[in-house]
């Protein structure tokens, strides 16, 4: 089966609805009104009653959304990831040796390098200007390194830093090298309960990190999860990830994960994770998607009509998240509703796992990939190499001012 292409349409300036205001807002203003002199003291009790179970309803809801947020300062912290990284001086091509490509994508490849300065291996995703450009991905290629860079979470690929030149922009990322999760389920065709669980537990946990900073991945399948060495997800490509604290429109994503408020064109907001982990999910169990049609009108008219053909092995359990989460009702989706991920953690199908213990990530992989020595590039397809010179500093470069934070 080959790899299913992205779509992306990308409508621009669409205009970002905003949140009605917040109940801090409203709460702070009897406080002002407390020291009005004419006030008689009835009101004043009244008020200030009033004005207390406002607060504690906002800690209360304060609470509820942070609920998920403290459960990660408990365990890990990213700040200190984050400054580690901002300390870092700049990175310079001449810091790596180029060494063989691992993928590539509409823009660019990415490349095995090695660090000249400490010997260890990273891979740079390299995107050539003019491409980035001419798909009309600039916005989409300045969010890939403003998220990448605002995030720290174990299961998310880690960014050292960026670069340029006159033609190429470069981003320097760990290697991950256990492959593409896509690769594993492609021969083991389809992934026994236990497996697709945890990995579907620490996208789960990914998804619930990223939300938590207001940042949509739109983009979540096999090809984009890698394993890491010791066989944990990391999730790369963040291509189409954009902070969005309420409603975004543009179509993109791949089309067997479209969530349908997004091929409906509505305004759509984080909830389409939630669905695309569902697919997610069914694909790792049953080793195709729920909804597949090389036609893609006939496929978003599946995904509209949200018929699901359910393989007889599938647990019960499984089966009930996934109706939760493949659900076009905003209202009743899982991970869409007050309690968040929550929700989706609780659920049965995940009895048993450790959520606090797998984001320290104590819980034992299913598949241990077995790796070489650190540069072993074994679990990647190999690629044609490019001649394409890297490092042209010098000649007319008309689109620095689109990529002035590289
Ligand atoms: P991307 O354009 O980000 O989707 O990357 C294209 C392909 O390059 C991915 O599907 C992976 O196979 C590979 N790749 C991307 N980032 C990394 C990384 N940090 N470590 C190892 N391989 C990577």
């Amino acid at each position: 089966m080959t790899k299913p292409q992205t779509v992306n349409s990308d409508l621009g300036s669409a205009p970002i609805v905003t949140k009605p205001t917040s109940s801090k807002e409203v709460c702070e203003k009897p406080k002002e009104e407390q020291q009005q002199p004419q006030q008689n003291q009835q009101q004043q009790q009244q008020q200030q009653q009033q004005q207390q179970q406002q607060q504690q309803q906002q800690q209360q809801q304060q609470h509820q959304q942070n609920y998920s947020k403290s459960s990660y300062t408990s365990v890990y912290n990213d700040q200190s990831i984050l400054q580690q990284r901002q300390n870092r001086p700049k990175l310079k091509l001449t810091d790596f040796n180029m060494l063989r490509t691992l993928g590539t994508g509409s823009f660019g490849r990415v490349h095995l390098v090695q660090s000249k300065v400490n010997t260890r291996y990273y891979a740079i995703k390299v995107l050539k200007k003019t491409e980035v450009v001419r798909l009309k991905q600039v916005e989409h290629t300045n969010n890939e390194k403003h998220i990448l860079e605002a995030v720290g979470c174990p299961f998310v690929v880690n960014l050292w830093g960026t670069f340029q030149d006159t033609v190429n922009l470069y981003m320097v990322m760990d290697y991950v090298p256990g492959g593409e999760l896509f690769s594993i389920l492609r021969r083991s065709q389809r992934f026994p309960d236990h497996v697709a669980k945890f990995y579907a537990a620490e996208v789960v946990l990914a998804i619930e990190y990223l939300h938590s900073k207001d940042i949509i991945y739109r983009d979540l399948k096999p090809e984009n999860l890698l394993l890491d060495a010791q066989g944990h997800i990391k999730i790369t490509d963040f291509g189409f990830a954009k902070h969005v604290p309420d409603i975004t429109w543009t179509l993109c994503g791949t089309p067997d994960y479209l969530a349908p408020e997004v091929i409906q064109s509505k305004g759509y907001g984080k909830a389409v994770d939630w669905w695309s982990l569902g697919i997610l999910m069914f694909e790792m169990l049953a080793g195709h998607p729920p909804f597949f049609d090389d036609d893609h009108l006939k496929l978003y008219e599946k995904i509209l009509a949200g018929r699901i053909k359910w393989p007889s092995y599938f647990d019960p359990n499984a089966k009930d998240l996934l109706r939760r989460l493949l659900t076009s009702d905003l209202s009743k989706r899982f991970g869409n509703l007050r309690n968040g991920a929550e929700d989706v953690k609780r659920h049965p199908w995940f009895e048993g796992v450790d959520f606090n213990r797998l984001l320290a990530r104590q819980h034992r992989p299913p598949y241990v990939p077995s790796i070489r020595g650190d540069g072993d590039a074994s679990h990647f397809d190999r690629y044609p190499e490019s001649n394409e010179q890297y490092g042209i500093q010098n000649g007319p470069d008309p689109y620095l001012h689109f990529f002035s934070d590289f």
